[in-house]
């Protein structure tokens, strides 16, 4: 067992089950962590509102298996817009756990969470980009379900549903 502090932006935090929490952090020395948080809707438990999406926070984390948060101090926050939101489940679907990148954690504690600055972080560069259809160089939107660009014209948001994102 292993036990280590990450200072760490949420990305998401979802119920698993009854009682536990499921969420994924980007912590500036570990890259992606998805941690367990044990029996989060307890009254009792302090943990979850300190765990809320767009949060900062200094989180105790231990591994056994495999990761479980067991404290998490709130240390300041992104503001909830749709953009910030958009933002950092682009982080969390184009991420891998344990990969660290410290361009990335650059931009997150920038706060200044823009979709193209990510991309381009994260090696999908959109200057020389075109549209995966029809080679169109007027790019606008960015899948995260097949990782290609897509021009105004050519997007399909049925197909993609929520795993699109506006550049
Ligand atoms: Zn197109």
């Amino acid at each position: 067992m292993r036990e280590f502090f990450a200072e760490a932006l949420v990305l998401d935090c979802k119920m698993q089950g009854e009682a536990d929490k499921r969420v994924f952090l980007y912590a500036k020395n570990f890259g992606k962590i998805m941690g367990k948080v044990k029996s989060a809707r307890k009254i009792k438990s302090k943990l979850s509102p300190n765990l809320q999406i767009l949060n900062f926070v200094s989180a105790k984390i231990i591994e056994r298996g495999g990761f479980q948060i067991i404290d998490a101090l709130k240390e300041g926050n992104l503001a909830m817009s749709q953009k910030n939101i958009k933002a950092v489940e682009l982080i969390n679907d184009l991420t891998e756990v344990g990969e660290t990148d410290l361009d990335l954690w650059k931009i997150i504690i920038s706060g200044k969470l823009e979709i193209k600055k990510i991309l381009e972080s994260l090696g999908f560069g959109v200057k020389y980009a075109s549209c995966f259809n029809c080679e169109n160089k007027k790019i606008k939107f960015f899948s995260s379900k097949d990782l290609c660009f897509y021009c105004e014209n050519c997007v399909n948001y049925e197909r993609f549903q929520e795993k699109i994102y506006l550049i």
